[in-house]
């Protein structure tokens, strides 16, 4: 089939470079010519595991090609994907003002029967918009479907292969076998719904992850008052069938691309219509107070910020990935710098990314040279590179004691027995 996927961010590449893969003809199109002259010699402009070497495949077969230019990609598309971003607007709602031009600009090229797909996450009720603005530049016959994404940064190429769920959100019997074609190679369960529960029930699943995030962290906080250990704590919750072990990550609250957003879309959109009694704001409150919260704790445990160095590791918002959108080290490094203290700032990733975002001179070139002769380590993101550290490493090169482990990776009594003193979430 002729796939055009348009927006060449974390899903489009990955998308684009999946459907190559699987033998289709896939345009990918940003209006951004410096990163399609990237992609276009096979470089990559972010990270993400097994991604280079899928666009790089995709390129030498002959199936994957970007381009900036609309008429090219969309004249002869089948299957038209929409994955630009829609990042929350002032207001918290999701700003639509990329897919509309998107729209805007394959209208005119459309041929007659193409499926236009939005993969964007977008609010129940876009399609008419996108429809409304297609309908002003052509009378040809096209079909508007949901195809909402759900991969995660990080192990994006093998979660769009193999995912829990292809979720097709249509209604036209002849489109939805048509899609359902095209995603033959892919596993998973397949769910056709309507458009607006397509695009429901992704805001719905980011949100709930995020509240699960949310509620372990407010058990956490009771967990350091009480002598319970979270940690403890979440084995025999998880352990209920009904409850699962997974997805409980006491630490800094949630972070991304996404999370934040559509939890705030969500906030929005359930205050705009006078539903939702307040949970989806309280979610977003709780989350955006979460990081300047744990500071004040973790200012009180070391005595202070003020003239010590902190070696701050891990500056993506997880590890794998390079993405530092909504990273915790966006609001940790300020606080800490506003606090007196000297921060040296390291990432296996993300390094150059954040020498744009800080200070170059705040960020370090290796783990050594962060954590050496600082007074207080503070983990932010589980990188293998610093989970598989024993506690004499720090130790031996560490001037203070202090170990801060925002993500309760390490194991507690190893490092106290080491002579670190350890901070962790949710135990006293
Ligand atoms: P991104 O910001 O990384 O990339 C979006 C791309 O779209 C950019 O390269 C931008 O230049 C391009 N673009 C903007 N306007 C354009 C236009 N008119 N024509 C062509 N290209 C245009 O975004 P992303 O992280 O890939 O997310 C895309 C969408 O997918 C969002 O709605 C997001 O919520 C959703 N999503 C993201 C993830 C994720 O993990 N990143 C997962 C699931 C769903």
């Amino acid at each position: 089939m002729n796939v055009t996927v348009i927006g060449t961010g974390f899903v489009g590449v990955v998308t684009a470079g999946v459907f190559a893969h699987f033998d289709n003809d896939v345009f990918a199109l940003d209006v951004l010519a410096d990163k399609i002259n990237s992609l276009s010699k096979g470089e990559v402009p972010f990270y993400e595991p097994k991604l280079s070497e899928l666009v790089g495949e995709g390129i030498a077969k002959g199936k994957l090609t970007f381009t900036t230019d609309y008429t090219t990609a969309i004249k002869d598309a089948d299957v038209i994907m929409i994955s630009v971003g829609t990042p929350s607007a002032a207001d918290g709602t999701a700003d639509l003002k990329y897919l509309k031009s998107a729209a805007a600009s394959l209208a005119p090229h459309l041929k007659d029967g193409t499926i236009v797909a939005i993969k964007s996450t977008v609010p129940p009720g876009t399609n008419q918009i996108v429809r409304e603005i297609i309908e002003k530049s052509t009378s040809k016959n096209f079909h508007l479907v949901s195809l909402p994404e759900f991969l995660k940064e990080g192990s994006a190429v093998d979660d769009t292969m193999h995912p829990d769920r292809v979720v097709i959100g249509a209604t036209d019997k002849k489109v939805i076998d048509l899609l359902l074609a095209l995603h033959e190679p892919i596993s998973g369960t397949r769910i056709i719904v309507s458009p607006e529960s397509a695009q429901m029930a992704k805001y719905a699943s980011n949100a709930y992850l995020a509240q699960r995030i949310t509620f372990i962290n407010q058990v956490a906080n009771l967990c350091e008052k009480n002598g319970a250990n979270i940690d403890e704590v979440t084995k025999v919750m998880g352990a209920d069938s009904r409850i699962g072990s997974h997805y409980w990550y006491p630490g800094l609250g949630y972070g991304g691309s996404c999370f934040p957003k559509d939890v705030k879309e969500l906030a929005a959109y359930s205050l705009s219509i006078n539903e939702g009694d307040g949970l989806f704001v309280k979610l977003d409150e709780l989350n955006d107070t979460r990081i300047p919260k744990l500071m004040n704790k973790f200012e009180e445990k070391v005595g202070g910020f003020e003239g010590k160095t902190v070696a701050v590791l891990g500056l993506s918002f997880k590890p794998n990935t390079d993405d530092m959108r909504e990273a915790p080290a966006l609001k940790v490094i300020p606080i800490l710098q506003q606090k007196g203290a000297e921060v040296r700032a390291f990432d296996p990733k993300a390094n150059a990314i954040a020498r744009i975002m800080f200070d170059p001179a705040v960020i370090v070139d290796s783990l050594d040279e962060a954590v050496r002769n600082s007074d207080i380590v503070m983990v932010l993101v589980e990188w293998p590179e610093f989970t598989t550290k024993q506690p004499e490493y720090f130790k031996h090169i560490m001037s203070g004691n202090y170990f801060i482990d925002a993500r309760n990776q390490f194991n507690r009594r190893e490092f106290e027995n080491s002579g670190l003193t350890y901070i962790g979430i949710g135990q006293s």
